[in-house]
Parts: C-alpha cells; structure tokens; sequence
C-alpha cells in the first residue's frame, strides 16, 4: 500500500485538477463531475459522486451555490457582506445575525476559550492594520499596534441565541474558521441532493464523506510548507476534515524577516515559532479553527493541546536552522504516509 500512495495521490491530485465539469468513465455504476470555481480568496474544487447525471449535477451546482453564499455573510473585506456591517458600527453593533453567522462564531468563541484567546475572532482591528489581504508590505508601527490590542478580546462578544452585541470599536473577523464551515455546509448539501459521495478542497481546508470513486477513503495531499510543487505527506480521509494553516499563504518578507496573517492576540504581530499546522477533526470548522489556533500557541502548547483531545489531531512543522522538523500526535502518525 505505502508503495502506491503517492501515485493515488497523483491521481487524486489530476482529479481534483481537472477543471470544468466532467463524468468518470471509468466508475461503473456512478457519475463523477467536478467544478472549480473562486471563493474566499481561494480556488475551490467540488468533486461528487452520484447514481446519475442529473443527481450528479444538481448536487455540485447547489454546493457551488452554498460556497458562493459565504460571500453574502462572512468575508469581512466585502463591504456588503454581514461582518463587514457588523463592524462598520462603530459605537459597537447590537442586534441579530444569521444562522451561518451564529454557527461560525460559536466555534470561534469555543476555540478562543479553549486556547485562552490565542485564538480570538475579535482580531480584525488588527488584521485591518497589517492589511494583508491588501498589497500592504510595511510593519505597523508599535504605538499603532499597542493602541489596537484593548480592541481584541473574545470576553468582550455577547451571543445568547442570535443576538450579538460588541462593545464600541470592536471588530470581528471569521476568516480562520468560516471557510471550514462553509465546506461542511457544501458537503452536507451535496448529501441532502442525493450524491453517494463527495470532496470539497479550499485551499488549504479539506473534507469529504463517502468513499472515492474507484474505492477506499478519499486520500488527500498536505503540501509542503517550503517547496509548493510539493506534497510533504498524504492522508486517507475517513468522513473527516484536514485544515492546514501556514506562513506561506500570506506574507511579505523585509529585512529577512517574514511577516505573515496569522497574528497572536498577545503582541499583535505574527505569531513566531511554527511554519505550518495541519488538524485533522470531525468537521471542517473545527480543523480551521483548530490550525490557526496551535498555530498562534506554537509547538509545545498547541500538541498539548492536540493530544489533550481525543477528537483531534494535527503536524506540526518547524524550521531549526533552515532545516524543516516535524512534530505530530500519536493519531495523525498512524494515518500519516510520508512523501519523500
Ligand atoms: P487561510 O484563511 O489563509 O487558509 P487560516 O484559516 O489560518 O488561513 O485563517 C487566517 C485568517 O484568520 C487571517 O487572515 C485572519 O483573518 C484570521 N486570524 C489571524 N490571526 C488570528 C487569530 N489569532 N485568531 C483568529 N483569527 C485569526
Ligand atoms: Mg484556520
């Protein structure tokens, strides 16, 4: 079996590749079609599997729908999006959300209490300041920085049912956790329209039930963090979730220094000390959230963390002295098939 992974990664990686819509000959019984489309900053493949055309079709055009509506909700850099709103109050925002709305931000505020805020929704003042998504290369100044940090505090979110209330000035940002939910959703859909089988792949987030077209768990491909035409290890995915969070996604280097968007709450600035994260939970919002949160802890406590609980598990990779080093939780070792 270890021989013939990387070739079935091979061949997952030109299925999941393969642009337009388009059926599998080759599944017998079953009609595989794929689609691509642009979401969240990232691009987006759909694969499902369904009995017939028809169903096949349906399914995928509802979860490209379903992605495309995280649009409507939870980008915080589009101006009309619900979280944009939210935080255009500036005496602090006070009233209902949506449904997608409560369900991401409670995963965000469990994951913030879980890490004692090294995970925190409330970052977007200074996610706005650094500016990542933007063309932004400089280092905010450290007075700018420090007047931003009483802004950021999940103790501070009131959510009872679907009523939020933020005090003055603070902000939200979902972008850690919501692309994770958004692919559970798109499963879940392509589910209720009657495909067999799917595999949602958003960048670095992935998740898919069912078994893959020519049998077996769906196998997905962790790239690795220094080298981006390569995998660093493959994984078999059993109706679960993987999310990767990394420096390398985005970031802008000065004086050798690579500054990237995953921020500790505690200083402000990029958290040091890790070079990616990958989780591996029931959901796919939970191994979002879960990615960036050990990312922000670091090494030592975020596998603690990991190890702690039973429904996770996660790699951490690291950088001594240029050299790349791996720590992972008993579980993912055991899935893990390593790509030399
Ligand atoms: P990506 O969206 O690049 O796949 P992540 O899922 O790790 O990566 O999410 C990164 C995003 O999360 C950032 O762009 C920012 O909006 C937000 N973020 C950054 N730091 C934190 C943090 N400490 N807690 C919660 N969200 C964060
Ligand atoms: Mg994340």
């Amino acid at each position: 079996m270890r021989r013939f992974l990387p070739l079935l990664v091979l061949l997952m990686l030109s299925l999941l590749i393969g642009c337009s819509s388009e059926s599998d000959e080759a599944s017998g019984d079953s009609v595989v079609l794929q689609t691509r489309l642009f979401a969240m900053d990232t691009v987006v493949d759909l694969t499902v599997v369904a009995p017939d055309e028809a169903t096949a079709r349906r399914a995928i055009d509802e979860a490209a729908r379903t992605i495309q509506s995280i649009q409507v909700w939870g980008s915080a850099d589009d101006p009309a999006s619900e979280t944009a709103q939210i935080n255009a109050v500036a005496e602090g925002y006070s009233g209902s959300v949506s449904e997608d709305f409560v369900a991401t931000l409670r995963i965000a505020l469990d994951v913030a209490v879980s890490t004692a805020g090294a995970f925190d929704p409330t970052i977007r003042p200074l996610v706005e300041l650094w500016n990542f998504s933007g063309e932004s290369s400089t280092v905010p100044p450290a007075e700018e920085l420090a007047e931003l940090l009483p802004l950021v505090n999940y103790r501070q979110v009131e959510l009872v049912d679907d009523k939020l209330t933020l005090p003055a000035g603070y902000r939200l940002d979902l972008g850690a956790v919501a692309k994770g939910y958004i692919v559970d959703l798109a499963l879940q859909v392509m589910e209720e329209n009657g495909a067999t089988a799917g595999l949602v792949s958003a960048g670095g987030d992935v998740a898919g039930f069912g078994e893959r077209p020519t049998g077996g768990a769906w196998i997905i491909g962790i790239q690795h963090p220094r080298l981006p035409e390569q995998l660093f290890g493959a994984l078999p995915l059993n109706n679960a979730a993987v999310a990767t969070s990394g420096d390398y996604e985005r970031y802008f280097e000065l004086d050798g220094v690579r500054y990237h968007h995953l921020l500790d709450p505690a200083t402000g600035s990029p958290a040091r000390g890790l070079t990616s994260v990958t989780v591996l939970a029931p959901t796919c919002a939970e191994a979002d959230a879960w990615a960036t949160a050990v990312f922000v802890l670091g090494l030592e406590a975020g596998l603690a963390l990991l190890e702690e609980q039973s429904e996770l598990e996660g790699l951490l990779l690291y950088e001594v002295e240029g050299q790349l080093q791996q720590l992972m939780t008993a579980g993912f070792s055991d899935k893990l098939e390593l790509i030399e």
